[in-house]
């Protein structure tokens, strides 16, 4: 065992909130023993970190299971979307505070995430904390230069999303939206971010990641995050790039009518 780690074993002393298959119904059903071991808070979490459990151990440690049990945000519900909490996935804690972000959002820009991709939950569990961490390294990009000089990216506090989607539809809380995300330059001040886990340049996202990604724009709606005004994007409308795929950049004009592109975007405009 490391050194900072402590081995704790409990029996059942509360109810896990779990049943995160896309059903509208958040199943409470008790469980049988939790294990796991106090670790590093900036440490990520093998399984899911268990706030209920931090004041057993030392400041500046928290719980964390060996194998995850998946609480929700309980944001969405109410509209039969149960969000998979950042604790839950082992989310490190971010490297610095996030500065808030406002309600009543103007943008809801979607993104894809090339080179992470799952099509069940125990994998996307994985692909969460494997993007989290690409997102807070600092690194020089392979094969990327500016008239010889290698690219350095230097990392982002957190991960850079509000939300996550998998290839399960499965809808995890990245950054969550009362923090500013690191997404869409000149946007991060204005708007959710979404990311649906795999390439779609020439495939198209599942039909359970593309119903989660509607239902979650109608749900932060209804919670207020976004204005009833919002106008969605894709990441190409912002900036330069490929993303969120061209198949898939084809088929939101329909998905998000009358939103898409209510607002025209700036790179539009000559
Ligand atoms: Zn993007």
């Amino acid at each position: 065992m490391d050194g900072f780690s402590t081995q704790l074993k409990w029996t059942c002393i509360f109810l896990l909130y779990g049943s995160l298959a896309g059903d509208s119904n958040v199943a409470v059903k008790p469980c049988n023993g939790v294990s796991g071991t106090c670790q590093n808070e900036n440490t990520q979490c093998k399984g899911s970190y268990l706030q209920q459990f931090d004041d057993k151990c030392p400041d500046n440690e928290r719980f964390c299971t060996n194998i995850h049990q998946i609480q929700s945000t309980k944001e969405c519900d109410t509209k039969g979307l149960p969000i998979v909490k950042r604790d839950s996935w082992g989310a490190r804690t971010s490297l610095k505070t996030l500065n808030d972000l406002d309600s009543d959002l103007s943008f809801f820009v979607i993104h894809h995430a090339d080179g992470y991709s799952c099509s069940d939950q125990k994998t996307c569990l994985q692909r969460m904390k494997e993007v989290q961490k690409d997102h807070q390294s600092k690194r020089k990009e392979k094969g990327k230069s500016y008239f010889g000089v290698p690219i350095s990216f230097s990392g982002f506090d957190d991960i850079g999303y509000q939300y996550v989607i998998g290839g399960d539809g499965t809808v995890f809380e990245g950054r969550g939206w009362k923090y500013q995300g690191a997404h869409s330059p000149g946007y991060n001040t204005k708007s959710i971010g979404v990311c649906l886990l795999g390439n779609f340049t020439a495939t198209l996202p599942s039909n359970d990641a593309a119903t989660s990604l509607k239902n979650l724009h109608v749900c932060l709606q209804s919670i207020n995050v976004l204005s009833p005004n919002n106008s969605v994007y894709g990441h190409r409308d912002i900036r330069q790039t490929e993303c969120p795929g061209t198949e898939f950049y084809k088929t939101l004009k329909t998905q998000f009518a009358p939103f898409w592109h209510s607002i025209e975007p700036e790179m539009w405009k000559g």
